[in-house]
Order: C-alpha cells, then structure tokens, then sequence
C-alpha cells in the first residue's frame, strides 16, 4: 500500500491511496481540475481510481466529489448523515456507509470511524490491506475520544491533523465565535492535541506520521514540528508536514 497527499488544509483536502495500481481517494475538496492536475503530479491516471470516500460535508473535503465521481463514473461513499446534507441520497453513485462497519474496494479495507466535529454525521478512516498494514487518516475533529484512541491504536501510519496552535488562535484575526469553535471539542486537534494523540497510540509498529490540515493563520510549521518532534523521537526537520497547495511524496506501507 503507498498513499499520497494531494492537499491538505482549509481550501481543500484529498489524499490518494494505492494498492496494487488501484487507488481510493478520500475526500475531494479540489475542483476537478485541480484534483486531476494533482492526480497528473503524483503520476496516477484517474482511471485508477476505484472510489471516494467522504469523510464530512465541509467544501474543503467534499466539493469536488459529484463532478469527479460523475466524470469518471465511480461511487462515493458517505454517511447517510453527510448525504442528507449534501441532498446525494438520490444521486444513483452515492453509496451509504456506516461508522464502524467494514468496507471493501478493490484490495483495500476502509473501517469508519465516527468523530466529534461540527458535521452532520462526520468520519474518519482506517484504511488496511491484504497484508494487514494499516494507515489511519483522521483530521477534522475537536477532542480525542476512547473511541478513536481504539481505532487508532495499531496503525503502520498515520496522517493526523495539527490544526492549530491555541495560543495563535485566542491571538489571532479570527471573531470570537469562530474562535470558540476551532478551539471546542467538535472543532480542529490543535498542536498539543496532536502530539497526544500521537502518545497514546503510539506503537513499535508504527512507521510513518504526517501532520496536516495546518491553519494558516493560526499556526505555524515550526509550532507544529516544536509540539511534534519529542513525541516521534525525530529532529523537528524531520517531522513530515503537508502542504495545502502541493502534493507530498508518497510514503509506501512495507
Ligand atoms: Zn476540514
Ligand atoms: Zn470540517
């Protein structure tokens, strides 16, 4: 399995993953033009892909998803909560998924994870292949519950969010109510939250991390590899940050 980061961050999110040349997306919250640039970048023909996977109904994950699902007539796959949202239940691609059922693609295993933030019925994914290795990708969410530390907690890798560092944000040019609720329990893991969640799964098996989802107003890359490094045992150089308007590298899951 090898993944990839088309863009990650508040003006949209997608990451790419492959298995045995057949790729998923979860969430698409480019336009189909810039997805389909990003798809050229991380040389993947978008005839690879198989399926979307949405994880909430907020424009940066889902706003391109029925105009790429439509062009290269694929389903996409979401709560009944975010289809309600988004009036999809009618829309003949739709597939309706639920939190903590299983579900197969191609070579894949997607497992919803249910998660506090400000969406209809939002979800996070743990994603494993044949061999048994597993990528979580979690972003999007206010606080870290048991729950999600379970499902977590036996990942080969992870991409996690570090939305946001608190202090940049009570100081920063957001109004009080956004503020209130970027920093609340169903808004973004800020930095420290991040480096928790990191602790408490943390694991021998676990080989890769990548944060992002990283505001760009209220953070900044060296506060999150600051929080980040001690807790991945690496130099703050070294700890992996994705990028909003670029695409990472790809990491493969030996
Ligand atoms: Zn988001
Ligand atoms: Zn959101």
């Amino acid at each position: 399995m090898k993944y990839i980061s088309l863009g990650s961050g508040s003006r949209g999110n997608a990451t790419l993953i492959m298995e045995q040349q057949r790729a998923v997306l979860i969430d698409c919250g480019f336009n189909r033009k810039t997805l389909l640039q990003r798809l050229e970048q991380a040389a993947t023909d978008p005839r690879q892909l198989e399926a979307v996977f949405v994880t909430h109904e907020h424009g940066d994950h889902a706003r391109g998803v029925v105009l790429v699902c439509e062009a290269l007539n694929i389903p996409f796959y979401t709560s009944f909560g975010t289809a309600r949202q988004m009036q999809w239940t009618e829309h003949p691609l739709w597939r309706c998924i639920h939190s903590d059922q299983l579900v197969s693609v191609g070579k894949l295993a997607l497992l919803p994870v249910v998660v506090p933030h400000d969406a209809a019925e939002p979800l996070q994914f743990v994603v494993e292949n044949s061999a048994g290795k597993r990528l979580g990708v979690l972003s999007d969410l206010g606080s870290l519950t048991p729950h999600i530390i379970s499902c977590y907690s036996d990942c080969h890798a992870l991409q996690l969010e570090a939305n946001h560092d608190p202090q940049m944000l009570q100081n920063g040019p957001y109004p009080p109510s956004l503020r209130a609720r970027v920093a609340g329990n169903f808004g973004h893991l800020s930095n420290q939250q991040c480096a928790e969640l990191i602790r408490r799964v943390h694991w021998h098996g676990l080989q890769q991390v990548s944060a992002g989802h990283i505001s760009e107003k209220n953070n900044a890359r060296e506060l999150v590899r600051a929080e980040l490094s001690p807790v991945l045992d690496c130099p703050p150089q070294q700890v992996r940050l994705l990028e909003q308007d670029q695409i990472s590298g790809w990491l493969e899951l030996a």
